[in-house]
């Protein structure tokens, strides 16, 4: 599957406060992400991960600061113009399409003509290792499965960057495993830009290039797994990480 060239991302002293809470949920957090890296937000949860991952993608509006691609902000664009590929923890197919259409959906959307939608959607099932189950319904198929599908029709448009919130936080211990490689692998075959949410050490350790540890809203600290293994700054960082779930 061929990508575009990779992308940057770039937050700016972004905050959010919501209405009722006595302080933000995100605390003036600055992150550099680098084109093609894999970058893991790591964190308790009510650390803020979700919340700036939502502000990246365009789900929640910020109370302050930017957010920049390749330089531009995009801070007020609407989400789909943002051009980002987006996974959650629960799949969100649409139960009464086939894998295949499930994954055009997005190309439909931006009306791509119907020969480039088929080569497109038969190479991102291949990337996916669901070359077989092209014709299956969501209910068909095992909840695994039905995240490589949402993960195929996440890059299929080959978007900027792909934004995962805890993919595997719904999977039992094998599939989290097995989908865990299929990430990694996805992530050297397409050599696009990752952001991946969790409160799992072992995923971030094994997953990322690099990790932003979160903690009260703030980053506490951000780098490769070893610095952060090795040389933790704060005791919250080597406390979190020396725990295993
Ligand atoms: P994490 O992803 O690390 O678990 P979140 O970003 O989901 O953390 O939440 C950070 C804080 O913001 C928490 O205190 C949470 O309760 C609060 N929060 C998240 N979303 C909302 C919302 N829509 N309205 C009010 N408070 C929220």
């Amino acid at each position: 599957m061929n990508t575009n060239a990779s992308h940057g991302i770039r937050i700016n002293g972004v905050s959010k406060v919501f209405a009722g809470l006595h302080r933000p949920a995100v605390d003036d957090v600055s992150l550099d992400i680098a084109p093609g890296e894999f970058m893991t937000f790591l964190g308790p949860s009510g650390s803020g991960k979700t919340t700036t991952l939502s502000m990246i993608a365009g789900f929640v509006p910020l109370t302050s600061g930017s957010i920049c691609i390749d330089g531009k902000d995009i801070s007020r664009l609407k989400p789909h113009k943002r051009d980002l590929g987006v996974v959650f923890q629960q799949y969100a197919l649409f139960p009464h399409l086939t894998a295949a259409k499930n994954v055009a959906f997005p190309l439909q959307q931006r009306s791509v003509p119907k020969p480039e939608i088929e080569t497109r959607v038969r190479d991102a099932l291949e990337l996916v290792g669901l070359s077989d189950f092209a014709d299956r319904l969501p209910r068909q198929l095992s909840g695994g499965q039905q995240q490589r599908v949402a993960l195929a029709r996440a890059v299929v448009y080959q978007p900027r960057a792909l934004l995962m919130d805890e993919p595997l936080g719904a999977l039992d211990r094998k599939l989290r495993d097995q989908l865990r490689r299929e990430i990694a692998r996805m992530h050297r075959e397409l050599g696009m830009t990752f952001l991946f949410v969790t409160h799992d050490q072992e995923e971030a350790l094994t997953l990322s290039d690099r990790i932003a540890v979160f903690n009260n809203g703030r980053v506490e600290q951000v780098g490769t797994p070893d610095e952060l293994y090795e040389r933790p700054s704060t005791l919250f960082v080597a406390q979190f990480l020396g725990e295993s779930n």
